[in-house]
């Protein structure tokens, strides 16, 4: 998490702690290779056992798409140049725009938010692009677009705004299980989807292992 805030970085570890988690800092897997063997070898000569791995780290922009048409507009980390209209960084190739996480907008925590905003003006130079007329939309990181919530375990959120220099978190307790999914599907134009099919009955997961049956869901 070193793209975000200390507060951030600090709630966080917390509140994995608090779930539970064993957190190793300041190491990596070195060798992951041998599935049957279930641990992992760290840089220190650790080793951690464990039932599934999960490799999160290491990820590239998938903007090999460009990388014979325009290979100049691809940066060293794999982001695609862009200029402010979100048009490639190649004059040759004015049509083609990049936007979201792919795209180098110089976004200090890139996010669904900040993608969104860049897909409008994405949108709105092709629509001027289609009446004939030259892009005059353009994209510039706004302090707003940096706003972060994240969960932190079923009931507690925090939200961060910083622009990479201050920094305000709100730490909030959430009784949505369903994460504001809701929302998501109403910003879409939709209609949240509620599932109203009969349940015989539920099978509870407990965070010990075990598993029992809820007879509080029959209809
Ligand atoms: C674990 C995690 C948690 C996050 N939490 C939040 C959060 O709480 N709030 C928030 O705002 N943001 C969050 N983000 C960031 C957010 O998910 C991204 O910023 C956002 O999805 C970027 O949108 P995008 O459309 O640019 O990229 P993506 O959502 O990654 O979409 C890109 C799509 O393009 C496809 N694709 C790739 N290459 C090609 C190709 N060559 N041809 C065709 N298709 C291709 C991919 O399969 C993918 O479907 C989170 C990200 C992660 C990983």
């Amino acid at each position: 998490m070193h793209r975000f805030s200390p507060g951030l970085q600090k709630a966080t570890l917390e509140a994995l702690e608090r779930l539970g988690v064993e957190v190793v800092l300041g190491e990596k897997v070195v060798s992951h290779d041998d599935a049957d063997a279930r641990q992992v070898v760290l840089t220190s000569g650790k080793t951690v056992e464990c039932d599934c791995y999960v490799d999160c780290t290491g990820q590239r922009p998938s903007s090999g798409v460009l990388a014979s048409l325009a290979p100049a507009a691809i940066s060293e980390s794999g982001h695609i140049r862009v200029k402010p209209t979100l048009q490639i960084l190649d004059d040759s190739l004015p049509h083609i725009y990049a936007c979201g996480d792919v795209a180098d907008t110089h976004t200090p925590n890139p996010n669904a938010r900040s993608a969104m905003t860049q897909a409008e003006t994405v949108a709105d130079n092709i629509l001027l692009a289609i009446r004939g007329k030259g892009p005059r939309y353009t994209y510039a990181p706004r302090w707003g677009d940096g706003l972060i919530k994240l969960t932190l375990g079923l009931d507690r959120s925090i939200l961060q705004f910083w622009d990479g220099k201050n920094e305000l978190l709100f730490p909030s307790v959430d009784k949505d299980v369903a994460l504001l999914a809701d929302g998501a599907w109403k910003n879409m134009g939709a209609e949240p989807f509620t599932d109203t099919g009969p349940m015989k009955e539920g099978l509870c997961y407990g965070l010990d292992g075990s598993t029992t049956i809820d007879s509080s869901f029959q209809d």
